[in-house]
């Protein structure tokens, strides 16, 4: 039997879109049909158009529509985003070239949904060093700070998010911005391990290297349509140099096709990387006394930075390394953790060998050019002596209480 997705019908109850859907084949064991594929808005929802909320839907499961070479039936959708489904293949068949992407989608009716000339922006907001980058490049625009419960933390995680979604609306009252937060089962609808296995070859994980972009840039469809919104910004996470060293799916050659009712997106900050985005928040704060509130960190469910885990260190280490003191960033940061940090780093610190130079060599050679600016330098003297050509070969010992290790780990075995 060849592998067939059917959406049967849209389903919107006020704030609430929720999809009907049949799934045939071998690649049945990719999907979770036990739970419900909804996605809340904070708004009502009952106004706008199939054709717009099934973009979303779409987009959650097109990586595996092209992976498993499986028919998908619509009977909507929008026409600016259907018009650029073959470009965005294109950028997961350049990413991939060991993988086959084939697949069909039948689509009813294509409609045209242009409500948005000249329109607002919104930025997919998350609160790490990325996403900040990109809000106070684009202040001046106003954007919509739009957030999703359901990749990062799990819809089930209540208490998890309501310390997210304060740290975000803190966030949107400090620069004044609209909040949008985004409830979706997105992840809960599929087998991700299972989806991981297939993916293999790639090297990437499910999530990581094939959901992410597109599947939350389209959750932006029902927002650009009701805001009349002309531009949705997801701020890049690799710089454009490291070109070639590294596979995500959200990625420019991906995202910036992503297209729907007038609304076009922009992968945001790519020429910039990780230490320069740093680089550029300090400045800016200083500048214009703008509050910094990073949230980068997963590790706590508690939604605060656990001041310990290989996110934290890595954003801690780039803010010292500009002369400034992670306490004014959103880190409880003292003496205390700089000892046990650098215990971790001489013992346990696991770090995927492609991203020792932008995430420690890099900060490594600012902090030692300003070291004039640190107030204790002695105390990140450990840091600057690291040799990280030697602690290369050493990076897979591992910080086995952590789940970002755990996913590091699941990857670089299949590696070896
Ligand atoms: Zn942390």
């Amino acid at each position: 039997m060849s592998n067939i997705l059917q959406l049967k019908r849209v389903i919107k109850e006020k704030c609430t879109v929720s999809y009907e859907y049949r799934v045939e084949g071998k690649w049945l064991k990719y999907f979770n049909l036990n739970e419900s594929f909804f996605i809340t808005y904070p708004f009502d929802i009952s106004d706008v158009p199939d054709s717009i909320l099934t973009v979303p839907f779409v987009c959650n499961f097109l990586p595996a529509i092209w992976l498993c070479d499986a028919k998908a039936v619509i009977p909507s959708i929008d026409k600016d985003f259907y018009e650029q489904i073959d470009n965005i293949k294109k950028g997961y068949m350049d990413m991939y070239p060991m993988l086959e992407f084939k697949g069909v989608l039948e689509v009813k009716e294509v409609l045209t949904n242009n409500e948005s000339e000249d329109g607002g922006s919104a930025l997919l907001f998350s609160g790490g060093v990325d996403a900040y980058t990109s809000l106070i490049r684009h202040i001046n625009e106003k954007p919509l700070l739009a957030t999703l419960w359901g990749p990062d933390v799990d819809i089930d995680n209540e208490a998890g998010w309501s310390k997210v979604k304060k740290g975000i609306m803190e966030t949107a009252d400090d620069f004044d911005l609209e909040f949008i937060p985004i409830k979706t089962a997105m992840k809960k609808v599929i087998n991700e391990p299972c989806l991981t296995g297939l993916v293999s070859a790639s090297k990437d994980d499910w999530y990581h290297g094939f959901q992410h972009g597109i599947a939350i840039i389209s959750h932006m469809a029902p927002v650009a349509y009701k805001k009349g919104l002309s531009k949705v910004y997801i701020a890049s996470s690799f710089p454009a140099y490291a070109k070639g060293t590294y596979t995500c799916a959200s990625d420019p050659t991906i995202d910036n096709y992503m297209k729907y009712c007038g609304c076009s997106t922009i992968h945001d900050g790519y020429e910039l990387d990780r230490q320069q985005k740093i680089h550029y928040i300090v400045e800016e704060k200083n500048k214009h006394n703008y509050k910094v509130r990073l949230h980068v960190c997963w590790e706590s469910d508690g939604g605060e930075n656990c001041c310990h885990c290989e996110k934290c260190y890595r954003t801690v280490i780039g803010i010292v390394a500009e002369g400034e003191n992670p306490l004014n960033y959103g880190f409880n940061w003292s003496g205390k953790n700089i000892k046990v940090m650098k215990k971790d780093f001489k013992t346990k610190l696991v770090i995927p060998e492609n991203r020792i130079n932008t995430r420690y060599i890099i900060p490594q050679t600012i902090m030692k050019e300003n070291i004039h600016k640190l107030t204790n330098a002695k105390d990140y003297k450990w840091f600057m002596e690291m040799d990280f050509s030697r602690f290369n070969r050493y990076f897979l010992k591992l910080l086995y209480n952590s789940k970002v290790a755990r996913k590091i780990r699941n990857v670089t075995s299949k590696i070896k």
